[in-house]
């Protein structure tokens, strides 16, 4: 057995040049989320000419997605943009594994604020610069070369290995959903996103929602007679950050030591007013929280429901005019 160790682990080695140059290329290939084409090219025929793996490329069908309740509503569709699977054929007679990782990454914002450029993949002091270099094409990297290591050492795996590199994650995961649905199932999986190096066994959910509410239009100069959407937003802003408050006090699991890391709770976008001298009579928050493993979604859903509910009857306004929740995945 511990043969079979050294000899991966020196194959490892012989291809560490090589593994940094594929990363240095993939992270080269601005792949923001919607642009994911061109370095899904580039890695299908990595796997088909260098690890000569059997390669499926296909894009993810929108209409097939919508059906399953895993969708999460996205506003473009995959065309141009396709998931990229490749297959290893194992000798027979072993468990199968899965790796899956997403090629997306968010978008730079202001390029002149990066130290390092984000699409030049610098190298600097043994690491790797770029966007998306740890989220997570260094992930992709690891589990393309992890299985060209073996194979190239001359062992052959008694299972199937199979590697997913999908689009859209960073808005969605319905590229994994894809996979799943393209048939694409395993013994054991291993994601190869973002853990300092940690081997996580769990993965929190996410629930997307949002709150709308209302004021009353009418003329700044009589603004005393109109109720302040953004008054009455913020009010729910901290209704969520009391919602967190509670769960971080009522929820536990063995895998989360620190369960502030695994349950936030915030609204990340406040829409609201379209001029600096109109009074506001909308506003629409967008928020998310998170679930750890064995929670029931729809449970979470439903109490943050009463709990905004709650706080808009201590409102004289809101309770009247109560603010409309939307789960929105
Ligand atoms: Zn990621």
């Amino acid at each position: 057995m511990q043969s079979v160790k050294n000899t991966v682990l020196s194959s490892v080695d012989k291809h560490r040049e090589e593994l940094v140059e594929f990363l240095r290329k993939v992270i080269s290939i601005p792949s923001v989320t919607g642009q994911e084409g061109e370095v899904q090219a580039y890695i299908a025929d990595y796997l088909r000419d260098r690890l000569g793996l059997r390669v499926d490329v296909w894009e993810p069908s929108l209409e097939e997605l919508s059906k399953h309740p895993g969708y999460v509503p996205v506003d473009r569709g995959y065309e141009g943009r396709p998931n990229v699977v490749g297959v290893y054929n194992g000798a027979g007679g072993g468990r199968s594994l899965l790796f899956n990782g997403h090629v997306d990454v968010i978008p730079v914002g202001d390029e002149s604020s990066w130290r390092h450029h984000p699409w030049r993949s610098e190298v600097k002091q043994g690491c790797v610069y770029g966007r998306g270099a740890s989220d997570m094409k260094s992930g992709l990297a690891a589990y393309t070369f992890a299985l060209l290591s073996v194979v190239e050492a001359g062992l052959k795996p008694r299972g199937d290995v199979i590697l997913e590199y999908t689009v859209d994650e960073e808005l969605s995961g319905n590229g994994t959903l894809a996979a799943i649905l393209r048939g694409y199932r395993a013994d054991a999986g291993i994601s190869g996103e973002t853990s300092s190096m940690n081997i996580q066994p769990a993965c929190i959910g996410r629930i997307w929602f949002e709150i709308e509410v209302r004021g009353t239009p009418v003329g700044v100069q009589r603004k005393w007679e109109g109720v302040n959407a953004i008054h009455k937003g913020y009010k729910l802003v901290q209704a969520v950050d009391d919602f967190e408050q509670i769960r971080l006090s009522e929820v536990r699991h063995p895998l989360y030591p620190d369960i502030r890391e695994a349950i936030p709770c915030l609204v990340g976008v406040f829409e609201a007013g379209s001029y600096p001298s109109a009074f506001p009579d909308r506003c629409l928050l967008k928020g998310s929280l998170a679930t750890v493993p064995n929670e029931d979604s729809d449970q979470v859903k439903t109490r943050l429901k009463e709990h905004i509910q709650a706080v808009a009857s201590t409102d004289p306004w809101l309770r009247s005019h109560p603010p409309v929740l939307r789960f929105k995945g």
